[in-house]
């Protein structure tokens, strides 16, 4: 089967990375029994030879990813509410935004971010798909549409004279599956002067530290600000300034405006010139990457093992997204890792998908004492190291895996 670039059109040829059929990666399962009907998806990743977009060739429909209620709530990590805090009053300063301004966010979860603008006593407007969490944001006072983001929402939004002076999508247009379409639905609604900023995975750091747990399904998109520069200035937009950020290992914010209306920053060349040098234009650019991902799956593997042969007790830290892609690629399950902890109420009692292993309260390792504490997200690490410091009580050692192998 051929599968055709989603942004451009033209055939795709070359492979990232094939991961055979495996679970969506948030679809936690309730039970035992519900092992039988759990349902497996190609995750193929493709390098489109004419536009660059990294991309999986699968697009799973949005009602098999939204059909569980599950969803990520952002305000579950403390380290990214305070990431929202921080930007949200960089920009009320930058932007100088007052209660005569806007802000909408798209994808606005349960309001983790708009909840900061609106205490600064700046009007905001969130758009989230997920009903769940969008009914936490409206218990905040945050005014949310539930609707999923393109043209047409813009549109109707705009009809009812409201535009945005900043608009914001942080980690959504990676999971976009019409990625012109939403592009086009931020030139509708974004104010004449008015300035967008997204912020998304940076495909030069996914390359660079072998990130390839940060493919699954729902990650539609991986991203060089090259792809993102051209997605843009298909729709009349344009990036003007960047920033590196290293949320989620290794990201960027970019800035962008309509068309010649902001000065370029220094900022922009100094991200484009690294991914010239990555050859991320060129084939050259993505042939290290498999024969790594390679060796750390098979890294983490045996190591799992031998601690396995040792006696030692292994528990995971973190029911995230991530974690499941890498324990899928690697085929570890309740053998080799008796159970993931994770904050999310939400989350325990469930099974990972396609592991199977338990999702179990956070309470459960001062109960099981493990050895080793494999910390599945490793972007955020440094936070959960800091919080469980009471597994050096007992000798305890922290495991992660990407970018290489650890023991802490
Ligand atoms: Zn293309």
């Amino acid at each position: 089967m051929t599968a055709n670039c989603r942004f451009c059109g033209a055939p795709l040829a070359m492979t990232l990375v094939d991961f055979g059929a495996t679970p969506l990666a948030n679809s936690y399962l309730p039970g035992p029994d519900a092992i039988a009907f759990e349902r497996s998806f190609p995750l193929h990743v493709m390098v489109c030879n004419s536009c660059w977009l990294v991309q999986t060739t699968e697009t799973v429909p949005a009602e098999v990813i939204f059909d569980h209620g599950y969803a990520y709530l952002s305000s579950y990590s403390d380290g990214w509410v305070e990431h929202a805090k921080t930007y949200a009053e960089e920009m009320v300063k930058r932007l100088a935004l007052d209660e005569q301004s806007r802000v909408i966010e798209i994808a606005s979860n349960d309001g983790y971010l708009l909840q900061h603008f609106l205490a600064m006593g700046v009007p905001v407007l969130g758009v989230e798909p997920a009903g769940h969490a969008a009914e936490i944001a409206k218990a905040k006072g945050i005014p949310t549409r539930v609707a999923f983001f393109g043209e047409e929402t813009a549109r109707a939004v705009r009809a009812e004279g409201i535009c945005g002076d900043l608009m914001t999508a942080n980690n959504v247009l990676a999971h976009v599956p019409d990625i012109r379409d939403f592009a086009r639905g931020i030139q509708v609604l974004l104010a004449e002067s008015g300035i967008v900023t997204f912020e998304f995975p940076h495909l030069a750091d996914l390359i660079e530290h072998a990130q390839f747990d940060t493919i699954y399904h729902e990650h539609y998109s991986y991203l060089s600000l090259a792809f993102v520069e051209r997605l843009l200035r298909a729709v009349g937009l344009e990036v003007f300034d960047v920033e590196t950020l290293a949320t989620h290992g290794g990201s960027l914010r970019v800035f962008a405006g309509h068309t010649c209306v902001h000065a370029e920053t220094g900022a922009v060349q100094a991200v484009r010139a690294r991914e010239e040098e990555m050859l991320l234009t060129t084939p050259a650019g993505y042939l290290g990457f498999p024969p790594r991902v390679e060796s750390l799956v098979n890294g983490l593997l045996s190591f799992l093992q031998t601690a396995k042969r040792e006696g030692r007790r292994v528990a995971g830290y973190g029911a995230a997204a991530k974690g499941n892609t890498f324990l899928n690629v690697a085929g570890i399950e309740t053998s080799l890792m008796e159970f993931v902890v994770d904050r999310n109420p939400e989350k325990q009692g469930m099974l990972l998908p396609g592991s199977h292993i338990p999702v179990r309260p956070v309470d459960e390792i001062m109960s099981a004492k493990p050895d080793y504490l494999v910390i599945l997200p490793w972007n955020i690490a440094p936070e959960i190291i800091a919080q469980q410091t009471c597994i050096r009580d007992w000798g305890g050692q922290f495991v992660t895996a990407v970018p290489e192998l650890r023991v802490l």
